[in-house]
């Protein structure tokens, strides 16, 4: 119930309105549960109803009508087109998308707290493998533009893994992989056991999710990659903070008059120092030119994703 509401919010919106009708798929018990944990709230009843199909009525809707105990939606034109409704197909429901992303979190086995991280994107905790699990309405949000910046800003260095309800447009999946995050359908995660409680089991499918490779620390003015230290000169460093800022942007391109202009030094000059500096760090030549890789007539880029990429201040 957990997924299809979640689902339900991710294709309507936050304010969505769930029909008593579409609830009544599940137990009572069920929805009655989730009305005392106020993840269900219950608003105004509904007293009109969609027209019915095909109808010239020109109605937006239908009166309601109640004659005793039952309701009955009224097709002006044709009576036998009329829908006789049971009490709780009139009931209407918002959802608490907080508490429901918090209930989510609890039916896991997470540590950490829930939070918002950014527009429709949510922190639900880590697994005891150590990854962080987020969850967002929509899988493009996730690849929006600060949205990688604001998942690390929250999470740290831990791989990332996203819950959302579709991947099935093309290329998705590919991108969010791209970015360094490692989508799961909410369907494949949160399973209904046969007590009728949803579960969510993040750990039982493998992971592939990216670990950050590139750890700069600001204040002591430290890079790592991969767990190895990078010797660096101080100088060598401003310009490869500055490429590392670049790479979590949405252009990752450092251009040349931007190195020029922050550094005082030709850009060749100083990328190909740069280079010299990682060689004698331990890289190889082919790494190196990889991590700083030339934009041809543009500038410098770093070859590291988004989320492989954590800046600590
Ligand atoms: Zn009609």
């Amino acid at each position: 119930m957990l997924a299809w509401l979640w689902t339900r919010l991710s294709e309507g919106g936050a304010q969505v309105s769930i029909s008593g009708r579409a609830l009544g798929r599940f137990p009572a018990s069920d929805v009655e549960r989730l009305l005392r944990a106020q993840v269900l709230i219950e608003e105004r009843k509904a007293d009109t109803w969609s027209v019915c199909a095909e109808c010239d009525c020109g109605l937006d809707a239908r009166p309601v009508e109640q004659i005793d105990d039952a309701f009955r939606a009224c097709c002006p034109h044709d009576p036998s087109a009329d829908v006789t409704l049971q009490r709780d197909d009139l009931r209407r429901f918002s959802v608490d998308v907080d508490r429901l992303v918090a209930r989510i979190a609890a039916s896991g086995d997470l540590g950490g707290a829930v939070a918002r991280i950014a527009d429709g994107i949510w922190l639900l905790g880590d697994t005891t493998s150590g990854h962080a699990v987020v969850m967002s309405f929509d899988a493009d949000n996730l690849v929006a533009p600060g949205a990688v910046m604001a998942i690390r800003a929250a999470v740290g260095p831990k791989p990332i893994m996203a819950i959302v309800h579709d991947l099935s447009a093309a290329g998705t999946a590919i991108r969010l992989r791209e970015s360094g995050i490692e989508p799961r359908r909410i369907a494949d995660v949160l399973r209904t056991a046969p007590d009728g409680a949803d579960r969510l089991v993040v750990d039982s499918s493998p992971l592939q999710a990216t670990a950050p490779r590139l750890v700069l620390n600001l204040s002591a003015q430290s890079a790592m990659l991969d767990g190895s230290r990078l010797d660096l000169p101080m100088q060598m460093f401003a310009l490869f903070r500055l490429m590392a800022e670049q790479a979590i942007k949405r252009d990752p391109v450092l251009k040349k008059q931007e190195i020029e202009t922050q550094t005082g030094r030709p850009a060749n000059e100083i990328a190909r120092d740069l280079r010299n500096a990682l060689v004698s760090s331990g890289l190889s030549e082919a790494q190196t030119k990889s991590l700083v890789a030339t934009v041809r007539a543009r500038g410098y880029r770093l070859g590291l994703a988004p989320a492989e990429v954590v800046i600590e201040p």
